[in-house]
């Protein structure tokens, strides 16, 4: 047996800067080589080692050295590839399926020395299937996206002309009656506490939450009864009617199907009616301002709070951004930066990633860097994830993906035909039973059964022949809507080659939606950045036993 030894340091312990691990490559080496030496017939004939790994790497810059072992197995130098542990066959989870099933196919077995005691094969079997469910996945953002774009269209006719679209009138509102044209009409008691509200937030410099305290303290309650909410109160401010615009598509459809409102960013996607004085109830630069104000402090209406900001934020990555001193939360804020002329300096406002802690606690709540500029920031996060992305092997999934369709479908007929052959014989030996009930009937005295063990053993063999029947209609409906899946995925596959390429393409808030299916958080240092990766595959398939993909990756600022 050809081995060859693929040494290195996973990235987990790279980030965590363990680097007092007993784990180090001499150590996996000398593991390798002894279990190498363990086994008679095997000989070691290459070893790949990763040199200059640091905390930090130039994911640029990076050669990796399993480039280099890929083209060794493809040129068939050895046979079996030995790594210390599974997690060092891959930088990322995304990747391992891809590189195992690489291995795989040029008949190149991989095994793990130290997970177990006497090493394990580590299995191709599985571990595409959890990537295509994350694709399938995508695909359902894909369509739902779509969807959301078509009702979107619809209702533009009907914006146009300012009409009002049905249903219960948003608060602040009444449904005007005896009123030619416009059916709405301001409500002024309800338009009275919206105006306080403005008043607290805007002038008082009072927070939503506070806000929603003071109207319950105060004895108002919401239209149906309710009491006030912070997401209640913003819900509220945020409907671009009470700046005299009516808004269609305020809300969309998210990734688990529920409705949701569509947050400041995604305004581009809603459609306004004409401006109508009759309807204000907050003066429009008010309004403006007040929302400006709200998009700073990243406050989300999103129903799940993990990713509320990731959905409502302004910035691509607010939501999944988080300071690497204090762990919280880096949302959109302004800043500055200098313009140095003759005629003197000024100041020209730009929009930064800004540390929560720092800016509702003060700066020394907070030992990290304040703010992080956007362009600074996305420049070298988004292409890190796009390479990621981009080194999926296109192909090899589009394979893998056939296999394990035409694979599961030889099984699926496989079981269809037993169940065939299993109700041919049972139709037969029903039919044997009937004949000799006939047979008892006309000759009784020649029978070898009693009238009773005949009449048992009819009834039973029928009901297993209807019970397979059953199963049988039961198969033939589950193999077609597998069928039919699988053909969509297979037609999602081919058509859209680059499938992770719709990214760059996509506006912004559709990216913002699909990086929710591959991001965890993005942790912004003084000297670097971490990209969490996490493929919740248990949310797109529905599927709660799922566990999730999960890996990092970190660099250096440029
Ligand atoms: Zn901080």
């Amino acid at each position: 047996m050809r081995c060859a030894a693929l040494y290195r340091v996973s990235t987990a312990r790279q980030v965590t800067r363990d680097t007092e691990t007993d784990e180090t490559l001499p150590v996996q080496r000398e593991a390798i080589r002894a279990f190498v030496r363990a086994h008679r017939d095997w000989s070691l004939v290459a070893e790949y080692s990763e040199e200059g790994v640091s905390a930090y790497r130039h994911a640029s810059a990076e050669r990796d050295v399993l480039q280099d072992v890929l083209s060794a197995a493809n040129r068939r130098e050895f046979d079996l590839l030995l790594v210390f542990k599974a997690d060092r066959l891959s930088r990322q989870a995304f990747e391992y399926p891809v590189i195992l099933a690489q291995l795989h196919r040029v008949g190149v077995t991989v095994m793990s020395v130290a997970d177990v005691p006497g090493g394990k094969t580590l299995e191709v079997e599985g571990q595409f299937e959890k990537l295509i469910r994350f694709i399938e996945g995508w695909q359902a953002e894909t369509e739902s996206y779509n969807t959301s774009i078509r009702v979107s269209a619809a209702m533009e006719q009907m914006a146009r002309q300012g009409r009002w679209t049905g249903g219960t009138p948003p608060y602040g509102y009444r449904l005007a009656q005896g009123t030619e044209g416009f059916p709405l009409a301001v409500d002024a008691e309800e338009a009275a506490v919206i105006r306080q509200m403005f008043q607290w937030y805007l002038h008082d410099g009072i927070g939503t939450v506070t806000i929603a305290q003071r109207l319950n303290d105060l004895g108002y309650r919401g239209r149906k009864g309710g009491q006030w909410a912070d997401f209640r109160v913003r819900r509220v401010m945020k409907n671009p009617i009470l700046a005299g615009r009516l808004a269609y598509g305020r809300k969309r459809r998210n990734g688990s199907g529920n409705h949701v409102l569509r947050g400041r960013d995604e305004w581009d996607q809603l459609i306004l009616g004409p401006f109508n004085p009759s309807l204000v109830i907050i003066p429009p630069d008010q309004w403006q301002a007040a929302m400006d104000k709200m998009a700073a402090y990243g406050h989300g209406t999103n129903t799940g709070p993990r990713y509320s900001r990731a959905d409502q934020g302004t910035l691509l990555l607010t939501g999944f951004a988080k300071c690497a001193d204090c762990g919280g939360a880096m949302v959109a804020t302004h800043g500055y930066y200098w313009v140095r002329r003759k005629a003197g300096d000024y100041k020209v406002p730009r929009v930064m990633y800004g540390c929560l802690t720092k800016i509702t606690k003060g700066p020394t709540a907070c030992p990290g860097q304040r703010t992080f500029a956007q362009k600074k920031v996305e420049d070298a996060v988004i292409p890190a994830i796009l390479r990621t992305l981009g080194n999926i092997d296109q192909a090899a999934v589009v394979a893998e993906a056939r296999r394990i369709a035409e694979q599961s479908l030889f099984h699926r007929r496989t079981r269809a035909t037993q169940l065939a052959k299993h109700i041919a014989e049972a139709e037969r030996i029903y039919a044997g039973w009937l004949a000799r009930l006939d047979q008892f009937f006309a000759h009784p005295e020649q029978s070898l059964y009693s009238e009773s063990v005949l009449a048992a053993k009819v009834r039973e063999s029928e009901e297993r022949l209807q019970s397979l029947r059953a199963q049988q209609t039961d198969w033939e409906q589950t193999q077609q809507t597998a069928a039919a899946q699988l053909a969509d995925l297979e037609r999602f596959l081919t058509n859209t080659a680059n499938w992770w390429r719709q990214f760059l393409e996509a506006p912004r808030p559709r990216q913002k939606a699909l990086l929710k299916h591959v991001l965890d958080r993005v942790v912004l240092g003084r000297d670097g950045y971490e990209i969490y990766y996490r493929l919740d595959l248990s949310q797109l398939v529905g599927a709660k036993t799922l566990a999730p993909i999960a890996w990092q990756e970190a660099a250096t600022w440029r």
